[in-house]
């Protein structure tokens, strides 16, 4: 027997003898069985339960009309049987869905199996195409949904479907015909030329061929792909089209380079970085040992940058280094190198300077010359103009077995030795700088060492009037180291500074100074109008802090503020005038007084001197030196004094050491003095001593 699937067929017919006719016709067909019902109630009832493949119903029933039963379908399909005369009643039941129709004869209702079975079987394919077609559109929908670009082409190349996403990435219309493009037609012409003669024939070899590939959209963009190329056979295993799936990945690719750059770029300057240096570095020194032709390296520090970002921010600091990065870059030739070690720190690699080694170091200095030149040129910022200034260190590259990271660390040394040297200049590593560098370091140590153990001592030097007469002191600090004995601001200062100390040592010069103070007053040793003179460094002076400090300290110690005169240089101010003149303000405000320390040795005193808030200046001693053999001088202190009192400011000579010295300033109108001539700074029990003896009648 045949494996055939069994059929529930539901014969509706209150007809008993062509119940009994068509029942017999169905005998031999054992695979469908008939179930008989003879009322439209039952039937529907029957279906219900039993849902039959095949519904065959007479129309005219007891109760009612039996195409009833095509309303609402009922899953399967109906054959529907009428007589003779009610042909109509047929053509309508068609109409309203029945699967078909018998017109009752002896014939009709015998062949009715065959007319079952060939329903049924239409009925079947009917589904089956339903299904198919579904199927279909579900995985059209996804195709269409998906982000990729999928694409099916003939064998001859020619696309013949583009989903949504293609269309879109590529530029192609909704509707814009697409029979006429090849597949490789959507590619630069170098990827096209790889899918044909690459992408194809491996897909046919091996049945899928990927790669990154890049499209070319309509609008010229380029996009680049991760592409899979499959071929696809039918049953007899002849090619029968392509299709294609490509993924933009330009957003993953740029995410893989930004993080290559971080690893090897400096992000705010764009300049490569300490990691990106050091390969270079190792190219040049071996590219030095093979062609003889020597380089230098330059280690470039700004001088004066932590003053810039302290004052005025972040941001401001920044601006600052991409303008430097900028002038560094614009400086240099094609080969050299410019990095960002981090920092204000740069580095500059000079490349093929000369094969003669006198010749290379003359290039080389020349070439930073004009560096620091740069550098040093004015720099706007929210305008306020800036200078910034650079010491910069350089170690030569030559056929020495050096490594790249020895001749960093040179020329780092000689850097330092540029700015112990005084800054803004250059300094070609020497052997022998080492141990100056590791003194440095030791230095640094010792003071931090020096004010937890209280090893700084403050001297006090008085200020005279031209009677004689002490009118205030100049404190001055000192370190009494327990091996080396007193040792002299000049030695360690410049360290305190470039290592930031000076922030914590010149608060506790301020608080000591100001607690000397009271002292004195109490035991009745000052005048009420007596001036203490505190020194105040730039870096100190550019602090964040350093008002909220010297609020915070007057809360404490009672001195009247009047007393009080805070003597800054230039290099507190020059940088940024506008910032200092309000740091001033804020202190003047409460009382204090400043003074410009060092006068007539800094860049451009004079033209500031009017727009300062300061009320004395000291005139530097290196003019007081010589004043009385040297006519420069004598009309350099004249005209200060002469300008000073147009501006209504008190002048203070300091370093008078002789009475010569001390007649001619008085001459020329000069207020007040300083000097070993009056007298050498004095340690704070002396200085009570001193001021004791010259004590104001009472
Ligand atoms: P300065 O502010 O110009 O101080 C005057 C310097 O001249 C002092 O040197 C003083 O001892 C010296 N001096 C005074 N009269 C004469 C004289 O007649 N002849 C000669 N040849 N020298 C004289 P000192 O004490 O060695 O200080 C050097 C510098 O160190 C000071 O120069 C000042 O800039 C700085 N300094 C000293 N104490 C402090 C401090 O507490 N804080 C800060 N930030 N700087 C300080
Ligand atoms: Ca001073
Ligand atoms: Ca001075």
């Amino acid at each position: 027997m045949r494996n055939q699937p069994e059929y529930n067929i539901l014969l509706v017919e209150d007809d008993p003898g062509h119940a009994a006719l068509i029942n017999r016709a169905f005998e031999s067909h054992a695979h469908c069985h008939l179930v008989i019902t003879a009322t439209l109630e039952q039937a529907k009832s029957l279906i219900n339960h039993s849902s039959p493949d095949l519904i065959i119903t007479d129309v005219r029933l007891p109760d009612g009309h039996g195409t009833e039963l095509l309303n609402p379908g009922p899953g399967c399909p109906t054959i529907v049987m009428t007589n003779y005369s009610d042909e109509k009643v047929a053509v309508s039941a068609m109409k309203s869905g029945a699967a078909d129709y018998i017109v009752k004869t002896q014939e009709t209702m015998t062949s009715l199996p065959r007319t079952a079975s060939r329903v049924m079987r239409e009925w079947r394919l009917v589904i089956d195409q339903k299904l198919a077609r579904e199927r279909q559109q579900r995985l059209t929908a996804i195709l269409e949904a998906t982000p990729d670009l999928i694409c099916i082409a003939n064998l001859d190349g020619f696309v013949t479907y583009i989903n949504q996403s293609g269309r879109k990435l590529l530029g192609i219309g909704k509707d814009e015909d697409i029979s006429r493009i090849r597949l490789a037609d959507f590619h630069s012409p170098a990827d096209g030329q790889k899918i044909l003669s690459e992408g194809i024939p491996h897909a046919i070899r091996e049945g899928m061929w990927t790669d990154e590939t890049t499209f070319l959209a309509l609008n010229g963009e380029k996009v680049l792909t991760s592409q899979v190329l499959i071929s696809h056979r039918n049953n007899r295993g002849d090619i029968e089209f392509f299709s294609t799936i490509a993924r933009d990945i330009r957003h993953l690719r740029a995410a893989e380079e930004r993080v290559e750059y971080l690893a090897y770029y400096d992000t705010l300057t764009g300049l490569p970085n300490r990691n990106e240096l050091a390969k270079r570095l190792d190219m040049e020194v071996s590219r030095v040992k093979r062609n003889q032709n020597h380089g230098a390296l330059l280690f470039i520090d700004l001088d004066n940058f932590k003053y810039i970002n302290d004052s005025m921010g972040h941001p401001a600091g920044d601006m600052v280094l991409q303008e430097m990065a900028r002038r560094l870059k614009a400086h240099l030739r094609g080969d050299d190198t410019v990095a960002r070690l981090g920092g204000d720190e740069f580095i500059v690699i000079l490349s093929g300077l000369s094969q003669d080694g006198r010749e290379a170091v003359s290039h080389a200095r020349e070439i930073a010359n004009k560096i620091r030149d740069t550098i040093a040129m004015e720099c706007r910022v929210h305008d306020t103009e800036l200078q910034v200034t650079a010491s910069i260190g350089i170690s030569m590259i030559t056929r020495d077995e050096h490594s790249g990271h020895d001749l960093l660390r040179f020329a780092d040394t000689a850097m330092y030795q540029a700015k112990r040297e005084g800054r803004n200049r250059l300094e070609f590593f020497s052997e022998g700088m080492g141990s100056d560098v590791t003194r440095q370091l030791e230095l640094e140590n010792q003071l931090r060492r020096a004010l937890k153990e209280n090893q700084f001592q403050l001297y006090y030097q008085p200020l005279v009037n031209a009677s004689m007469e002490v009118i205030g002191a100049e404190a001055l600090i000192r370190w009494e180291h327990p091996e080396l004995g007193l040792v002299s601001p000049a030695e360690f200062l410049d360290v305190l500074e470039t290592s930031g100390q000076i922030v914590e040592v010149g608060g506790w010069v301020i608080e000591t100074a100001l607690k000397q103070m009271t002292l004195w007053l109490d035991q009745g040793l000052l005048s009420s109008d007596f001036l203490i003179c505190i020194n105040i460094s730039p870096r100190q002076f550019l602090d964040k802090q350093f008002a909220e400090n010297i609020h915070s300290q007057l809360e404490r110690i009672n001195v009247p503020t009047k007393n009080i005169i805070m003597e800054v240089t230039e290099h507190n101010i020059i940088h940024n005038i506008d910032d200092a003149i309000q740091r001033m303000q804020d202190l003047i405000q409460r009382g204090i007084s400043f003074s410009l320390d060092d006068f007539g040795t800094g860049y451009s005193s004079l033209a500031h001197l009017k727009n300062l808030p300061v009320s004395h200046i000291k005139i530097d001693r290196s003019f007081v030196e010589d004043i009385c053999n040297d006519t420069g001088d004598q009309a350099m202190v004249a005209s200060i004094l002469a300008l000073s009192t147009h501006l209504g400011l008190e002048v203070v000579a300091e370093g008078v050491e002789e009475l010569a010295q001390f007649e001619l300033l008085k001459k020329f109108n000069c207020k007040y003095y300083q000097g070993y001539y009056f007298s050498k700074p004095l340690s704070d029990q002396n200085m009570t001593d001193y001021l004791a003896k010259k004590k104001p009648a009472a």
